[in-house]
């Protein structure tokens, strides 16, 4: 077994902030993001091959602002804004953003979906992946391929959600309208579904 998931998993369960899987990969673009802000942005024909690829994604250009110095920033952005503007100026079709920082992101999902594929049936990657509060995305590459008891210990951790958004809908039937009146619990469940859904680092 791998003993980077663990030490891996362990880090990210330790940090408290959301989806552990989803803390991971933003990790992995993180680094990368550094590496360009430290050495890349002096790197002409990197910033040629970026812009070349339309630059970051909105979501990536604004974490590369919170990991690099301002003037890294600037230089960057405006070899990105200035193929954009110049396009449109000229009235061009748009251009196609693939974002290398998006690539990152899913080829460290694929790897860790097959590490976590290899190893799921270990109990202390189990133990581990029950107390990382993975998102929905995250909880279904969890538990791709894994014990059919884990799986659905995994997933039984949102059953009181499921339990009180489908009461929520249910208060709503005109049958019931005015009689019966929805918990705090039920009132939260959009929000809490919605906190489910999110990928918590993307
Ligand atoms: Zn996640
Ligand atoms: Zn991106």
């Amino acid at each position: 077994m791998s003993l980077s998931l663990i030490y891996d998993l362990e880090t990210a369960v330790a940090q408290r902030e959301g989806c552990a899987l989803c803390w991971l990969e933003r990790r992995q673009v993180s680094r990368y993001l550094e590496g360009v802000s430290n050495d890349g942005v002096n790197n002409i024909p990197l910033r040629i091959r970026l812009a070349k690829k339309g630059g970051y994604c909105s979501e990536h250009s604004q974490q590369f602002a919170e990991i690099a110095h301002a003037l890294s920033s600037a230089i960057l952005l405006e070899s990105f804004l200035k193929q954009k503007l110049e396009n449109a100026e000229k009235g061009r079709r748009p251009l196609q953003i693939s974002c290398e920082a998006c690539e990152i992101k899913a080829d460290n999902r694929k790897s860790f979906a097959q590490s976590l594929q290899r190893s799921n049936k270990k109990p202390e990657i189990q133990a581990l992946l029950l107390k990382a509060r993975l998102c929905a995305t995250h909880l279904q590459i969890a538990s791709h391929r894994a014990p059919p008891l884990f799986a659905a210990q995994l997933t039984a951790e949102h059953d009181e959600l499921m339990h009180n958004l489908s009461e929520f809908v249910r208060k709503y039937d005109y049958r019931v309208a005015g009689k019966e009146l929805h918990t705090e619990e039920e009132k939260q469940s959009i929000k809490r579904a919605l906190a489910l859904l999110k990928e918590t680092a993307s």
